[in-house]
C-alpha cells in the first residue's frame, strides 16, 4: 500500500486546510471522509429519516440502507488538484457545508453499520496513490497501520471565533454563543459515542492549534512528517 498520513480532530481545528496543502505539496490524493458522512447525514434527511431534533429515534436499519443504496466514487479533478466525490452521478459541492448538515452527519456517525458500510470506499483510497485523511477516526480505524498520524485539536472557543471570522467575512450574520454550543452539542455526539468515537491514536502527534496560524500547523505537522 501507499503511504498515508491521518490528519484527525474536531471541526474547526484546521484540518481541512493542512491536509489539502500536504497533499498539494507530497502529490497524494485526499480523503474528506467527513464528506462522506455530511452525505448520508443530507440524503438521511431529505428522505426524511432523521430530523434536526436530535432527540428523536432514528432507524439504523433504514440509514444502513440508504447508505448502501449511494453510489459513491472519489474522482481525481485535475484542475483543482482535489478529489471529487460524486455521489449517483452528482458532485457534491458546497451543499455539504454548514453547520446544519455536519449535525446531520453526526447523527447518522454514531451508528457502526453506517460505518462499517463506509470503511472499505475509504481503504480503498490507498490502494491508488499516497493519501493524506482527515476525519475523526483515520487514525484508530480506517488507517490504524498509518505512517504518520495526528491529532488536530483547539479549544471550543477559538474554534467558534474562527467560525464566526468565516461567516462575518462571507458577509453573513454570526452569533458567538450560538455557534460555541452548536460545537460543543456536536463535540460532544462525536466524542462520546461507542464506536470509533474521535479521539487521538496511541502513536499520534497531539498538537493544539488555538494559539497558531494556519502556517505554523502546516509548518509543524510537515516536519513531523519528515521525522
Ligand atoms: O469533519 P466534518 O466536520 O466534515 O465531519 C462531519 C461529521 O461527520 C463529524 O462531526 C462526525 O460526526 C462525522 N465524522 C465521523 N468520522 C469521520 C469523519 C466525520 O464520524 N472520519
Amino acid at each position: 500500500r501507499y503511504p498515508v498520513i491521518c490528519i484527525d480532530g474536531p471541526s474547526g481545528a484546521g484540518k481541512g486546510t493542512v491536509t489539502w496543502r500536504l497533499a498539494q505539496a507530497l502529490g497524494y490524493q485526499l480523503l474528506d471522509s467527513g464528506a462522506l458522512y455530511r452525505i448520508v447525514g443530507l440524503k438521511a434527511f431529505e428522505a426524511g429519516l432523521i430530523s434536526a431534533d436530535v432527540s428523536q429515534a432514528i432507524d439504523e436499519m433504514a440509514v444502513l440502507a440508504l447508505t448502501k443504496s449511494l453510489d459513491i466514487a472519489f474522482v481525481p479533478n485535475n484542475e483543482s488538484g482535489c478529489v471529487d466525490i460524486i455521489v449517483n452521478g452528482e458532485a457534491v459541492g458546497e451543499q455539504v457545508r454548514n453547520e446544519t448538515v455536519g449535525g446531520y452527519a453526526s447523527q447518522v456517525a454514531v451508528f457502526p453499520k453506517v460505518r462499517q458500510a463506509l470503511l472499505k470506499l475509504q481503504q480503498d483510497m490507498a490502494t491508488r496513490s499516497g493519501l493524506v485523511a482527515d476525519g475523526r477516526d483515520m487514525g484508530t480505524v480506517v488507517f490504524p497501520d498509518a505512517d504518520v498520524k495526528v491529532f488536530l485539536t483547539a479549544s471550543a472557543e477559538a474554534r467558534a471565533k474562527r467560525r464566526v471570522m468565516q461567516l462575518v467575512n462571507a458577509g453573513q450574520i454570526a452569533d458567538f454563543e450560538t455557534i460555541l454550543a452548536t460545537i460543543k452539542a456536536r463535540d460532544d455526539r462525536d466524542e462520546n459515542r461507542a464506536t470509533a468515537p474521535s479521539k487521538p491514536a496511541k502513536d499520534a502527534l497531539l498538537l493544539d492549534s488555538s494559539t497558531l496560524d494556519a502556517d505554523m500547523v502546516y509548518e509543524q505537522i510537515k516536519k513531523h512528517c519528515q521525522e
